[in-house]
């Protein structure tokens, strides 16, 4: 048996079940969470790989694909980028998932009322016609929302020390740093969650803001808020409790306020990937 395999099957053995599907499935693999799309080759964080079964691993590659693609086109750390990988990447997109391709908005009118939308000011000299501006296609929310929904799997793995229970729900969501109007939100997720993870490798010196989370949890309630950030740029928020320890005020009817609905994509069930 090769190093590789050994390391494997010692791994498995330390972690028998996949912290993806309520913990009740054996772990056969690992799973990268964040997913390796995200990073150069090589730049992988150390110490995030987390124990999986094969459907939940394989069911949600796609997904890490596509939002490996967009964590890298978000990135404004010049630092972490890596020339021509965009290229490549966006290459492979098109092939294999076109309908998730950023869209490129050509008309002066659409490119005005994005700058208007993201309060931004164009460089001087530039004209409107001349700015490359890119729309995200509706369908990254889908995708955002699965890695919303691992990385809080995993992180809870990680923290409460046993994988997310079918009686978890996770609410979660995402946003650039470079979006207006998110620094309330920000600062206010930012109080719940006091403890700082920076992420490294021991191969790297200088490893730079590659992905960094602050988390807070409570293994006896089993709950964890979590803020994740790739480099100077995408955002991921996630809180996930059992169903149990939730109150959602229903504004339709707020004397039924209940949590029946569980097919609701941001506060579906943990196991549900
Ligand atoms: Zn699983």
């Amino acid at each position: 048996m090769g190093e590789k395999s050994r390391r494997l099957n010692r791994f498995l053995s330390e972690h028998p079940f996949c912290c993806l599907c309520g913990g009740v499935r054996p772990a056969v693999e690992q799973d990268h969470i964040p997913p390796r799309a995200c990073f150069p080759k090589g730049l992988m964080p150390e110490g995030f790989e987390f124990p999986s079964c094969v459907q939940c691993n394989r069911g949600s590659r796609d997904a890490d694909q596509v939002f490996g693609f967009y964590a890298r086109l978000f990135e404004f750390d010049e630092r972490n980028m890596e020339p021509g990988a965009l290229s490549s990447l966006s290459r492979n997109l098109h092939r294999f998932q076109p309908d998730y391709m950023p869209k490129q908005l050509r008309s002066i009118r659409e490119k005005r009322n994005a700058l208007a939308a993201l309060q931004r000011k164009l460089p001087f000299g530039q004209s409107v016609a001349d700015v490359p501006i890119v729309a995200v296609p509706v369908e990254f929310d889908q995708v955002a929302i699965t890695m919303g929904r691992k990385l809080a799997c995993a992180l809870g793995y990680r923290h409460l020390g046993r994988p997310l229970t079918s009686t978890h729900r996770i609410a979660t969501g995402w946003f650039q740093e470079q979006t207006p109007d998110t620094s309330a939100f920000t600062d206010e997720i930012v109080q719940l969650t006091s403890r700082v993870v920076m992420t490294s490798r021991s191969n790297i010196k200088d490893y730079g803001e590659r992905f960094r989370y602050r988390y807070d949890c409570n293994p006896e309630d089993q709950t964890l808020v979590y803020l994740a950030q790739w480099g100077r740029g995408l955002i991921v928020w996630g809180m996930t409790a059992p169903l149990d320890y939730w109150i959602v005020w229903d504004e339709e009817d707020p004397e039924g306020a209940t949590w029946e609905d569980d097919t609701h994509p941001i506060f579906g069930p943990a196991s549900d990937l």
